[in-house]
């Protein structure tokens, strides 16, 4: 069984990882880490869904890359939603409590850019961003791309999805140089392609088969319904089963709120669970 220590990890990480009860590597963990620990300025293609553990594969070699006694923002993290990059910052943040004088920073659209201008002023080594945002900051000359040395992309396929793809490309043009560019993507759909021979040189590849990472015998069905009637057609689905446990996925943490007490006063025993929590 390959654990931790047979990665090539250095002892900070190391120690910090049980204390996550993080303690047997992944499948992406086990091929991702080794190559991207010993062949950091290559470029990188991580073909893995959500739920695998990438955040880990590619966050732990990113701490073991940067020289946090360097004044230098040396990464960037580039993320579709304000949600996942906030996960990736609490992920990458706690990898590196026993990472003296690490600074990690994260900033995302849709708040004020103001606080995120000062929290850069203090330089730090790891920024995590949404497209749009991170563009505007480097606009506005708040982030130093000079000693940038490897740009990873997390669900670089759901940010073509959202419509990110001339951020991609401004960005990557930013970049462009001497560093790395590590892409991770559930999917490699043609656009993902694109990007790939455009602006990464002779990848390093890891795919993931997903086959065991979600279930064989789920059905899918959607349903169409108007805003206004979504919720009583929910209490509807739910009450055909009356012994059936659910989990419903929102796209913010106040539709987790309102949807939650929404079915609450519908009197079904429903609770929300979002990251303030
Ligand atoms: P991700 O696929 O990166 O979104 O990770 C999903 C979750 O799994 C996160 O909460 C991680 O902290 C957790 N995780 C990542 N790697 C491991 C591991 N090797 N063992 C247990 N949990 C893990």
């Amino acid at each position: 069984m390959t654990k931790f220590s047979d990665l090539g990890l250095s002892a900070p990480l190391l120690k910090v990882l049980p204390e996550l009860n993080i303690e047997q590597p992944t499948k992406i963990q086990q091929q991702a880490i080794p190559i991207l620990l010993q062949e950091k300025s290559r470029d990188f293609l991580g073909l893995a869904q959500t739920g695998t553990g990438k955040t880990a594969a590619f966050g732990l070699p990113l701490l073991e890359a940067v020289d946090a006694d360097l004044k230098q923002t040396q990464a960037l993290v580039l993320a579709p939603t304000r949600e996942l990059g906030q996960q990736i910052a609490q992920q990458i943040q706690a990898f590196s409590k026993y990472m003296k004088g690490l600074r990690v920073q994260v900033v995302y659209g849709g708040a004020s850019i103001v606080p995120q201008m000062k929290a850069l002023k203090n330089t730090p080594h790891i920024i995590i961003a949404t497209p749009g945002r991170l563009l505007d900051l480097i606009k506005r000359k708040s982030i130093d791309l000079s000693g940038i040395e490897h740009v990873v992309f997390d669900e670089a396929d759901e940010m073509l999805n959202m419509g990110f793809r001339d951020d991609i490309d401004d960005i990557l043009s930013y970049t462009e140089g001497e560093k790395s560019t590590w892409l991770f993507s559930a999917t490699m759909a043609p656009e993902i392609k694109t990007i790939v021979k455009k602006y990464m040189n002779n990848p390093a590849e890891v795919k993931i088969d997903t086959s065991n990472v979600v279930n064989q015998n789920i059905e899918h069905k959607y349903f169409i319904a108007k805003s206004r009637d979504k919720v009583e057609i929910m209490k509807r689905i739910i009450e055909l089963e009356p012994d059936m446990r659910g989990i419903v996925f929102c796209r913010t943490k106040r539709e987790t709120q309102e949807l939650a007490q929404q079915l609450q006063n519908k009197g079904l025993p429903v609770d929300a669970i979002h990251g303030d929590l």
